[in-house]
C-alpha cells in the first residue's frame, strides 16, 4: 500500500488528504510535519498556501534538507501553487522566498494581478482528450523552462503545468476540484 505524504506545515492540506483519499482505495496518506517522516513517503505532496511561510517553516522544522534529498533521488512530488513556488530554481523580482532549486524553472508570483486574484480557466492539457477545468488562487506563473521541463499546458501563452522527472508542478490547485486527471497522472508516476 503506498504511502503518500502531504507537506502539513502550512496551506490547504486537508484539501489535499481528502483529494488522495477520493482517488484510491489503499493509499496511506501521512502529514508531514517533522524530520523522519519523508523517507517513509512513495511520494509527497507540496500543498499551495502562503510560500514565504511554507519556506520559513521548511528551514526551521529542519525538513527542507530532507525534501531536497528525497527530490534528488527520484520521489514523486506533485507541487501545487505555493509549492511550485518552492521547487523552483529562481523567483523573478522577489526575494521574499529562498527557493528550493529542484527544478529548472522561474517563477513569478501572485503573476495574474489583484483583479483576477483567482479565476477558472479550461485548460488543454498535453495528452489529456478534453479540457481541464482549472482553480487559480493568487496563482503563480512559470516564466522561464529549462531544456528538461516538459510543458503540459498554458495560460496566456504561459506554462501553468510543468513536468521534471519526478516532480510535477501545477500552478493551479487539482485538489478542490473533482477532476483528479493530475492526481491520476501523479499516481502514474509512482508506479512508473
Ligand atoms: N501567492 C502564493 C505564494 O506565492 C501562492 C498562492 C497559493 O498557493 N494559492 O506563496
Amino acid at each position: 500500500m503506498p504511502k503518500i505524504g502531504v507537506l502539513a506545515l502550512q496551506g490547504d492540506v486537508s484539501e489535499h488528504v481528502d483529494a488522495l483519499q477520493r482517488i484510491g482505495e489503499g493509499i496511506d496518506v501521512l502529514e508531514v510535519r517533522k524530520p523522519g517522516q519523508i523517507a517513509s513517503c512513495s511520494a509527497l505532496v507540496l500543498p499551495g498556501g502562503e510560500s514565504t511561510t511554507i519556506v520559513q517553516q521548511l528551514n526551521s522544522s529542519g525538513l527542507a534538507g530532507e525534501l531536497e534529498a528525497a527530490a534528488t533521488t527520484g520521489l514523486p512530488i506533485l507541487a501545487t501553487c505555493a509549492g511550485l513556488v518552492l521547487i523552483s530554481r529562481e523567483i523573478e523580482g522577489d526575494n521574499h522566498v529562498q527557493p528550493l532549486g529542484l527544478m529548472d524553472i522561474k517563477i513569478s508570483r501572485n503573476a495574474f494581478g489583484p483583479q483576477r486574484e483567482s479565476f477558472e480557466a479550461d485548460l488543454d492539457v498535453e495528452d489529456m482528450d478534453r479540457p481541464y477545468r482549472a482553480v487559480f488562487i493568487r496563482a503563480p506563473v512559470v516564466s522561464e523552462v529549462g531544456r528538461d521541463v516538459q510543458v503540459l499546458a498554458k495560460v496566456g501563452g504561459l506554462p501553468v503545468a510543468v513536468r521534471e522527472k519526478n516532480l510535477l508542478g501545477l500552478a493551479f490547485h487539482p485538489e478542490l476540484t473533482d477532476d483528479m486527471r493530475f492526481h491520476q497522472l501523479f499516481l502514474k508516476m509512482l508506479e512508473a
